[in-house]
């Protein structure tokens, strides 16, 4: 998510392939499995073994996310109809169970549902209650099953629990033409489709969206075509829910190619974001600053939509961000949009097991947001340094230490300034041939992963042949700015 406009306006100057063979089969005969138990559903699950997880519960929004199940894939089918406000969506999750259970239980708002079947068969029972789908079918570990949902209603958000400036509520939002956008970091794709809304599953995705003649509808994932007025997407790198994105309305498209000749597509609505589209134009020059620092952007497309929010989001592949700015200033715009390609690295391709640690996706978002600062308002090392030291010194004292964010302040400057200093601490103790090739290490060899402040340090001091667990433990846990 984009820095709050505060901070920028101050410096103007493992992959479980076991997990999808079923091995419960032969024990299951022995062991009478329940007679309710779906049969073995004749397809082969390998095809998704890329979106596999080891989900776990999140310390600070436990409400959100179910750790007993791993979502390989998600297909969804959905149709929106701005005149009854409707949206119309049939899922079907490919889902690796991580433990024996009676039921499967994922986040869902309170859509009518139209049919659910669980490998076919029809789970009659199955219902939405308390931002929950439930649906009373057992399940056994490491046996994969297909759940598919046929649902309608209208969207409703949910509230964001933070004291950001430009917080608005989550999740998918209806705009006054009757068109759709949504924002949903920590959560909110609960508000389309039933998700295991939590980072640390991670799926593959094939999204379909139906709308009006004229109309346009976007998601992340590479664009695969439009066939009449469907529009579908895919992702066949694994992605967490919070970086899902559908966005309808009258938008014009922009093809282009990026750095060695990645597609790129941008999405703006004519009349509303024409001032946005030089900018956006710009992506190719974001790309190859970001490219020469942390190597080869980690997709296959990129792209932007232009949506009626004051935020911006890292979205995978389509970064969403907000065209409904108080005041119009370009080099402050491009800036959120860097930040926002900084995060397909740092965020997307290598993402946070738990939102203890979104400071290990806003600390690289925002520490290279203000190395491109540096480079446009050609300020020195030392203004930078100082800006930072004071800015981490009153962050602290008013928000508390990066590495123990509080559930009430979800993404507040604490978690991008704070570790944004860290991380430049880093870079000065190891200068930047080595910070550099760290970061690059990082991304490259780790893309598709979740990882976690341990397994950070761990791969810092193996990287580096020193042992940075101190410097790293210091500026995430003090409560006042490290010496
Ligand atoms: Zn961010």
């Amino acid at each position: 998510m984009h820095r709050t406009p505060l901070i920028a306006a101050a410096l103007a100057v493992a992959v479980l392939v076991a997990g999808c063979t079923d091995k419960t089969a032969t024990s299951s005969t022995a062991s009478a499995a329940p007679s309710t138990a779906p049969a073995t559903p004749a397809i082969d699950f390998s095809a998704w073994t890329k979106g596999t997880s080891e989900p776990v519960a999140d310390a600070l929004y436990p409400k959100h996310g179910n750790p007993a199940l791993d979502v390989l894939h998600y297909d969804l089918k959905l149709s929106w109809a701005p005149s009854s406000k409707t949206l119309t969506g049939l899922a079907t999750l490919q889902i690796r169970p991580t433990a024996d259970a009676s039921q499967i239980n994922l986040d869902f708002k309170p859509y009518a549902l139209d049919k659910v079947t669980v490998d076919d068969e029809p789970a009659a029972d199955a219902k939405v209650t308390a931002e929950k789908l439930i649906v009373p079918v057992p399940v056994t570990k490491d046996k994969p099953v297909t759940l598919a949902v046929a649902y309608h209603g209208k969207p409703a958000t949910s509230p964001f629990p933070t004291h950001r400036g430009d917080a608005e509520p989550l999740g998918l939002t209806i705009t006054k033409e009757g068109g759709l956008w949504t924002m949903q970091e920590p959560w909110g794709a609960y508000t389309w489709y039933p998700a295991n809304d939590q980072p640390s599953d991670k799926a593959l995705y094939d999204v379909a969206v139906t709308v009006p003649d004229g109309w346009s509808g976007i998601a992340a994932g590479t664009p695969v075509g439009q066939q009449g007025n469907t529009f579908t997407y895919q992702s066949k790198e694994p992605m967490a829910a919070y970086l899902q994105t559908l966005a309808v309305g009258k938008y014009k498209k922009i093809t282009a190619k990026g750095p060695h000749g990645i597609p790129l597509t941008y999405w703006y609505r004519p009349g509303t974001d024409d001032k946005l589209v030089p900018s956006l134009k710009k992506s190719p020059t974001f790309l190859t600053f970001l490219e020469k620092k942390f190597g080869p952007y980690p997709f296959p497309t990129g792209g932007i939509v232009v949506v009626d929010s004051e935020s911006g989001m890292e979205t995978q592949q389509m970064i969403t961000i907000g065209g409904k700015l108080k005041k119009f200033d370009a080099a402050g715009f491009e800036e959120d949009l860097l930040h926002e390609y900084a995060h397909q690295w740092f965020g997307d391709a290598v993402t946070p097991t738990t939102w203890t640690d979104l400071w290990l996706n806003e600390g690289w978002a925002d520490y290279t947001q203000f190395l491109w600062e540096q480079q446009v308002y050609k300020f020195d090392d030392k203004t930078l340094e100082d800006f930072l030291r004071k800015s981490d010194a009153e962050l602290r004292k008013k928000l508390g230490p990066p590495g123990h964010p509080k559930a009430a302040n979800f993404a507040e400057s604490n978690v991008y300034v704070c570790p944004a200093a860290m991380l430049k601490e880093l870079n000065d103790a190891l200068g930047d041939a080595k910070f550099f090739a760290l970061a690059k290490a990082w991304v490259q060899t780790q893309k598709g992963t979740q990882q976690d402040r341990k397994s950070f340090i761990a791969f810092v001091n193996k990287q580096t042949g020193k042992d940075f667990a101190k410097l790293i433990n210091t500026w995430l846990d003090s409560a006042s700015t490290p010496k």
